[in-house]
Protein backbone atom coordinates (compact mmCIF):
# COMPACT_ATOMS: atom_id res chain seq x y z
CA UNK A 1 0.00 0.00 0.00
CA UNK A 2 1.24 3.51 -0.75
CA UNK A 3 1.13 6.17 2.08
CA UNK A 4 0.32 9.56 1.52
CA UNK A 5 4.40 10.65 2.34
CA UNK A 6 4.76 7.99 -0.80
CA UNK A 7 2.59 10.02 -3.34
CA UNK A 8 3.96 13.18 -1.66
CA UNK A 9 7.16 12.43 -2.51
CA UNK A 10 6.70 10.96 -6.20
CA UNK A 11 4.98 14.32 -6.99
CA UNK A 12 7.71 16.07 -6.18
CA UNK A 13 9.62 13.54 -8.07
CA UNK A 14 7.18 14.18 -10.91
CA UNK A 15 7.84 17.67 -10.32
CA UNK A 16 12.19 17.57 -10.66
CA UNK A 17 11.78 15.85 -13.61
CA UNK A 18 9.80 17.81 -15.15
CA UNK A 19 12.25 21.08 -14.62
CA UNK A 20 15.20 19.15 -15.61
CA UNK A 21 13.40 18.05 -18.94
CA UNK A 22 12.53 21.50 -19.39
CA UNK A 23 15.74 23.36 -18.31
CA UNK A 24 14.38 25.14 -15.22
CA UNK A 25 15.38 25.02 -11.41
CA UNK A 26 12.96 22.79 -9.85
CA UNK A 27 12.91 25.31 -6.46
CA UNK A 28 11.24 27.97 -8.47
CA UNK A 29 8.22 25.49 -8.44
CA UNK A 30 5.92 25.32 -5.52
CA UNK A 31 3.57 22.27 -4.85
CA UNK A 32 0.24 23.28 -3.54
CA UNK A 33 -1.32 20.26 -1.88
CA UNK A 34 -5.03 20.33 -2.33
CA UNK A 35 -7.07 18.73 0.30
CA UNK A 36 -10.70 19.85 -0.21
CA UNK A 37 -13.00 16.75 0.97
CA UNK A 38 -10.17 15.29 2.84
CA UNK A 39 -10.13 14.93 6.35
CA UNK A 40 -7.81 16.42 8.90
CA UNK A 41 -5.83 12.91 9.75
CA UNK A 42 -4.76 12.89 5.82
CA UNK A 43 -3.56 16.60 6.43
CA UNK A 44 -1.11 15.84 9.02
CA UNK A 45 0.24 12.93 7.43
CA UNK A 46 1.47 14.97 4.29
CA UNK A 47 2.28 17.81 6.87
CA UNK A 48 4.47 15.02 8.73
CA UNK A 49 6.18 14.41 5.56
CA UNK A 50 6.82 17.88 4.95
CA UNK A 51 4.38 19.28 3.11
CA UNK A 52 3.33 22.99 4.21
CA UNK A 53 1.14 24.62 1.53
CA UNK A 54 -2.63 23.35 1.48
CA UNK A 55 -5.46 24.42 -0.57
CA UNK A 56 -8.86 24.35 -0.23
CA UNK A 57 -12.19 24.76 -2.03
CA UNK A 58 -15.18 24.90 -0.25
CA UNK A 59 -15.25 28.73 2.18
CA UNK A 60 -16.57 26.75 5.53
CA UNK A 61 -14.88 22.94 5.22
CA UNK A 62 -11.35 25.28 4.96
CA UNK A 63 -12.40 27.87 7.69
CA UNK A 64 -12.86 24.36 10.20
CA UNK A 65 -9.83 22.83 8.99
CA UNK A 66 -7.79 26.00 10.02
CA UNK A 67 -9.19 26.84 13.12
CA UNK A 68 -8.48 22.95 13.89
CA UNK A 69 -4.73 22.92 13.12
CA UNK A 70 -3.58 26.84 13.46
CA UNK A 71 -2.41 25.90 16.78
CA UNK A 72 -0.81 22.39 16.22
CA UNK A 73 0.26 23.42 12.89
CA UNK A 74 1.24 26.86 12.73
CA UNK A 75 3.44 27.25 9.77
CA UNK A 76 1.06 25.68 7.17
CA UNK A 77 0.18 28.08 4.76
CA UNK A 78 -3.57 27.64 3.56
CA UNK A 79 -4.55 29.12 0.07
CA UNK A 80 -8.15 29.58 -1.01
CA UNK A 81 -8.45 27.89 -4.57
CA UNK A 82 -12.37 27.73 -4.72
CA UNK A 83 -15.31 29.49 -6.37
CA UNK A 84 -16.12 32.58 -3.88
CA UNK A 85 -19.32 34.35 -2.81
CA UNK A 86 -19.66 37.98 -2.16
CA UNK A 87 -21.21 36.66 1.47
CA UNK A 88 -18.59 34.89 2.22
CA UNK A 89 -15.52 36.77 1.82
CA UNK A 90 -15.18 37.62 5.33
CA UNK A 91 -14.20 33.71 6.11
CA UNK A 92 -11.53 34.07 3.74
CA UNK A 93 -10.16 37.51 4.77
CA UNK A 94 -9.73 36.09 8.61
CA UNK A 95 -8.47 32.37 8.26
CA UNK A 96 -6.32 32.13 4.82
CA UNK A 97 -3.16 33.47 4.09
CA UNK A 98 -4.02 33.42 0.19
CA UNK A 99 -6.63 33.31 -2.41
CA UNK A 100 -6.57 32.32 -5.97
CA UNK A 101 -9.38 33.01 -7.68
CA UNK A 102 -9.44 36.47 -7.31
CA UNK A 103 -11.80 38.02 -10.67
CA UNK A 104 -14.18 40.51 -9.37
CA UNK A 105 -13.71 44.06 -8.44
CA UNK A 106 -16.03 44.29 -5.71
CA UNK A 107 -14.81 41.13 -3.75
CA UNK A 108 -11.36 42.21 -4.28
CA UNK A 109 -12.19 45.79 -1.89
CA UNK A 110 -14.67 43.30 0.32
CA UNK A 111 -11.34 41.05 1.13
CA UNK A 112 -9.47 44.21 1.26
CA UNK A 113 -12.01 46.16 4.07
CA UNK A 114 -12.12 42.61 5.83
CA UNK A 115 -8.77 41.63 6.12
CA UNK A 116 -8.17 41.78 9.84
CA UNK A 117 -5.46 44.35 11.00
CA UNK A 118 -3.09 41.96 13.06
CA UNK A 119 -2.45 39.66 9.88
CA UNK A 120 0.10 40.28 7.01
CA UNK A 121 -1.94 41.55 3.58
CA UNK A 122 -4.07 38.47 2.15
CA UNK A 123 -2.04 37.52 -0.86
CA UNK A 124 -4.29 36.99 -4.12
CA UNK A 125 -3.60 35.87 -7.62
CA UNK A 126 -6.23 36.90 -10.45
CA UNK A 127 -8.05 34.01 -12.16
CA UNK A 128 -8.24 34.26 -15.79
CA UNK A 129 -10.79 32.82 -17.92
CA UNK A 130 -8.30 31.13 -20.39
CA UNK A 131 -10.63 28.24 -21.85
CA UNK A 132 -13.22 31.20 -22.64
CA UNK A 133 -15.95 29.09 -22.18
CA UNK A 134 -19.06 30.62 -21.04
CA UNK A 135 -19.25 28.54 -17.93
CA UNK A 136 -15.96 28.80 -16.40
CA UNK A 137 -14.95 31.56 -14.04
CA UNK A 138 -12.06 34.20 -14.18
CA UNK A 139 -11.76 37.31 -15.78
CA UNK A 140 -11.61 37.60 -19.30
CA UNK A 141 -7.90 38.44 -20.36
CA UNK A 142 -8.84 41.67 -21.98
CA UNK A 143 -9.81 43.29 -18.30
CA UNK A 144 -6.64 42.22 -16.73
CA UNK A 145 -4.74 44.77 -16.37
CA UNK A 146 -7.67 46.86 -15.14
CA UNK A 147 -8.40 45.12 -12.41
CA UNK A 148 -4.85 44.82 -11.55
CA UNK A 149 -4.88 48.50 -11.19
CA UNK A 150 -7.74 48.43 -8.52
CA UNK A 151 -5.79 45.52 -6.69
CA UNK A 152 -2.52 47.08 -6.27
CA UNK A 153 -4.20 49.92 -5.04
CA UNK A 154 -5.60 47.85 -2.24
CA UNK A 155 -3.65 48.28 1.03
CA UNK A 156 -4.90 44.95 2.89
CA UNK A 157 -4.70 42.81 -0.09
CA UNK A 158 -0.95 41.95 -2.54
CA UNK A 159 -1.45 40.79 -5.83
CA UNK A 160 1.30 38.02 -6.45
CA UNK A 161 0.15 36.78 -9.42
CA UNK A 162 -2.42 34.97 -11.53
CA UNK A 163 -4.28 31.47 -11.56
CA UNK A 164 -5.77 29.48 -14.05
CA UNK A 165 -7.60 26.39 -14.98
CA UNK A 166 -7.39 25.67 -18.32
CA UNK A 167 -10.28 23.95 -20.73
CA UNK A 168 -10.66 20.00 -19.23
CA UNK A 169 -9.17 18.12 -22.28
CA UNK A 170 -6.69 15.44 -23.25
CA UNK A 171 -5.37 17.45 -26.25
CA UNK A 172 -2.28 18.22 -25.37
CA UNK A 173 -1.50 21.45 -28.36
CA UNK A 174 -4.99 22.72 -26.69
CA UNK A 175 -3.19 22.67 -22.85
CA UNK A 176 0.23 24.02 -24.07
CA UNK A 177 -1.11 26.90 -25.87
CA UNK A 178 -3.53 28.07 -22.62
CA UNK A 179 -1.11 27.69 -20.43
CA UNK A 180 1.72 29.28 -23.04
CA UNK A 181 -1.20 32.15 -23.18
CA UNK A 182 -1.07 32.39 -19.14
CA UNK A 183 2.81 33.00 -19.51
CA UNK A 184 2.46 35.60 -21.10
CA UNK A 185 0.30 37.42 -19.49
CA UNK A 186 1.84 36.71 -16.67
CA UNK A 187 5.35 38.34 -17.95
CA UNK A 188 3.63 41.06 -18.95
CA UNK A 189 1.87 41.44 -15.21
CA UNK A 190 5.15 40.87 -13.60
CA UNK A 191 6.44 43.92 -15.31
CA UNK A 192 4.28 46.38 -13.95
CA UNK A 193 3.84 45.14 -10.76
CA UNK A 194 7.30 43.66 -8.69
CA UNK A 195 5.12 41.98 -6.35
CA UNK A 196 4.31 39.27 -8.58
CA UNK A 197 5.86 36.05 -8.93
CA UNK A 198 3.03 33.78 -8.71
CA UNK A 199 1.89 31.71 -11.77
CA UNK A 200 -0.80 29.11 -9.92
CA UNK A 201 -1.47 26.60 -12.61
CA UNK A 202 -0.92 22.50 -13.46
CA UNK A 203 -2.73 19.70 -11.68
CA UNK A 204 -1.91 15.55 -11.17
CA UNK A 205 -2.52 15.48 -14.82
CA UNK A 206 -0.76 18.43 -16.43
CA UNK A 207 1.53 19.81 -14.18
CA UNK A 208 4.09 18.41 -16.57
CA UNK A 209 3.16 20.55 -19.31
CA UNK A 210 2.53 23.35 -16.73
CA UNK A 211 6.18 23.48 -15.83
CA UNK A 212 7.55 23.23 -19.70
CA UNK A 213 5.34 26.43 -19.85
CA UNK A 214 6.60 28.49 -16.67
CA UNK A 215 4.42 27.52 -14.11
CA UNK A 216 5.59 28.33 -10.69
CA UNK A 217 2.88 26.57 -8.53
CA UNK A 218 1.29 23.66 -9.15
CA UNK A 219 -2.13 22.10 -7.28
CA UNK A 220 -1.97 18.50 -6.76
CA UNK A 221 -4.44 16.93 -5.13
CA UNK A 222 -5.58 13.31 -6.40
CA UNK A 223 -1.54 12.63 -6.98
CA UNK A 224 -1.16 12.93 -3.27
CA UNK A 225 -4.52 12.03 -1.34
CA UNK A 226 -6.48 9.38 -3.81
CA UNK A 227 -9.40 9.84 -5.68
CA UNK A 228 -12.09 11.91 -4.38
CA UNK A 229 -15.96 11.04 -4.36
C1 LIG B 1 -9.42 20.06 -7.13
C2 LIG B 1 -8.55 21.13 -7.67
C3 LIG B 1 -7.18 20.89 -7.94
C4 LIG B 1 -6.53 19.52 -7.77
O1 LIG B 1 -6.89 18.72 -8.84
P1 LIG B 1 -6.27 17.22 -9.00
O2 LIG B 1 -6.64 16.85 -10.37
O3 LIG B 1 -6.96 16.40 -7.95
O4 LIG B 1 -4.82 17.32 -8.78
C5 LIG B 1 -6.41 21.95 -8.38
N1 LIG B 1 -6.94 23.17 -8.58
C6 LIG B 1 -8.24 23.44 -8.34
C7 LIG B 1 -8.75 24.81 -8.56
C8 LIG B 1 -9.08 22.42 -7.89
O5 LIG B 1 -10.38 22.71 -7.69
Amino acid sequence: MTTIADRLANAHLRIAQAAQISSRDSEEIKLLAVSKTKPISQILAAYHAGQRLFGENYVQEGELKIIELRPSCPDIEWHFIGPLQSNKTKIIAEHFDWMHTLSREKIAKRLNDQRPEALMPLKVCIQVNISAEQSKSGIPPQELMSLARVINALPRIELRGLMAIPTATDDIAIQRREFAQMKVLFDQLRNVYPSVDTLSMGMSNDLEIAIDAGTTMVRIGTAIFGSRN
